[in-house]
């Protein structure tokens, strides 16, 4: 409990609120940048091509600043336990272990081992769990998107919205991503799935779906990452989707707008976003961004600059799904911090923190549903009601609950027991999908030593039991 609620002074708030300035911290105080020009920095070509991929890549750029044990650290994870293959811009990197260690803080080992950007971004092997490294019930599509889609990349999993993966890619690779099965390169544990539908071919079906289906009326446009793919064809799928009278909500998803805001920057990037969201006003569609930022450090000013020019050419709103994680932003504290620094610092409004997926080895990430209600109490009362975000648990079959939404917990086995209202595209014929009950699982070293040795002696039985459930849907 200490993790998540932070200690607070006798008589003071628990929560102290300061308007932090926005900080870009100087990329020239590591060895391998220090002849970057302003004007590369803010070049998105340099940041692409300049994104750190490998070990021997970012020695590269922190050199002697951070030792060899945490390089060989990052290797060991690399070999035995990643589900992404590393992947980080420039501007992700630059926020790293910076306000603890400002320039000529001597050697950074340490203060990248600590940092939350670091944690999920370049996880190295001794971050992960020796005991429980993934939850028995933890799987590559943990909330079976695929058996959702309704055409390659289209799952149609709520009534009246759907999810379109473009593209399997992304300018950046979060070491916790939940859609691993798919998105980015294969690594030594596990190997990604392909589409198999020609990228055109694919994107015509889902706006044949679309066309077909008048039920749908939001389309969160994913991936992957849409700053991967090229302007005029996102652009022209953009147009397409305003063409079909049904849909009233666009939402377009990229980590980037934080992680690359240099793409977002870009002329050719202002003007399309101009085009497409003029059109959307006058059809009287919402056209939005959707971030995903998990630490306050990574909402710097050029974030907040690019949010600015999104909201002058008519965007609707650019709005951040977080991700819930221990070591990262699992206290109310830090989750308060970001949420100020994107509605005050940048003009994003904090609108979800997502509970880790049941992902493999993504147990030293996860928390309890407990402790997610514990945060979200904590984060009550200080931001705008409008602004405040909920925390939500993606349960798989069922969708986003809130975190108290949830209909029976058993505390001692960690698993919680929730209900939808809804029937997801693929239970259409199924009698009892209002009726039954569906499970989400608790990291097992968050559960009693009871719980922890009845995880031990029956996780196989309840894995059967699982299956044979889901074989009924
Ligand atoms: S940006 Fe999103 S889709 Fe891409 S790796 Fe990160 S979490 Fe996954």
């Amino acid at each position: 409990m200490t993790e998540i609620l932070d200690r607070v002074i006798p008589g003071a708030q628990p929560y102290a609120y300061s308007n932090h300035e926005l900080v870009e911290p100087d990329w020239r105080r590591f060895p391998g940048w220090v002849d970057v020009t302003d004007s590369d920095w803010r070049s998105a070509q340099w940041q692409r091509s300049h994104c750190v991929k490998n070990t021997a890549q970012l020695r590269g750029v922190l050199g002697d600043l951070v030792d060899d044990r945490f390089y060989a650290d990052l290797e060991a994870d690399i070999a035995r336990a990643a589900t992404m293959s590393m992947l980080v811009p420039p501007q992700m990197l630059n926020t790293m272990a910076w306000a603890t260690a400002p320039a000529g803080a001597g050697s950074l080992t340490d203060a990248f081992y600590a940092d939350p950007v670091r944690r999920y971004m370049l996880p190295v092997f001794s971050d992960r769990r020796t005991d429980w490294t993934s939850h028995p019930h933890s799987s590559r599509d943990s909330l079976h998107e695929h058996e959702m889609w309704a055409v390659e990349g289209l799952t149609h999993r709520y009534p009246t919205k759907v999810l379109a993966e473009l593209l399997p890619t992304c300018p950046q690779y979060c070491g916790h991503c939940t859609r691993m099965d798919l998105v980015g390169n294969s690594t030594p544990s596990v190997e990604k799935l392909k589409f198999i539908g020609k990228p055109d071919t694919r994107l015509t079906d889902m706006l044949d779906y679309l066309r077909r289906t008048p039920g749908v009326r939001d389309v969160v446009v994913s991936g992957g990452d849409v700053a991967n793919m090229p302007w005029p064809r996102l652009e022209s799928f953009i147009t397409e989707l305003l063409t079909i009278d049904n849909i009233r909500d666009i939402r377009l998803a990229s980590k980037a707008f934080m992680a690359l805001p240099q793409h977002w920057l870009q002329d050719e990037v202002r003007a399309g976003m101009e085009r497409v969201a003029t059109t959307a006003r006058n059809r009287g569609v919402g056209l939005a961004i959707h971030t995903h930022v998990n630490a306050a450090q990574s909402v710097t000013p050029l974030v907040a600059e690019a949010t600015r020019a999104m909201l002058e050419v008519g965007v609707r709103d650019v709005r951040n799904q977080g991700v819930l994680m221990r070591g990262v932003n699992a206290t109310v504290n830090d989750l308060l911090d970001l949420s100020f620094a994107l509605l005050d610092g940048a003009g994003i409004m904090p609108y979800y923190f997502y509970m880790c997926d049941m992902i493999p080895s993504a147990e030293h990430w996860r928390v309890a549903v407990w402790e997610a209600q514990a945060l979200q109490h904590g984060l009550m009362g200080y931001l705008p009601g409008f602004a405040t975000p909920r925390i939500v648990c993606d349960v798989p079959y069922v969708g986003k609950r809130w975190v108290h939404q949830l209909h029976e917990y058993d505390r001692e086995r960690g698993i919680s027991y929730w209900t939808k209202n809804y029937r997801t595209g693929i239970e259409t014929t199924d009698t009892d999908a209002l009726s039954r009950s569906y499970e989400y699982y608790d990291p097992i070293h968050t559960l009693s030593p009871v719980g922890q040795q009845w995880w031990r002696e029956h996780a196989h039985e309840s894995i059967a039991g699982a299956e044979a459930t889901h074989a009924q849907h």
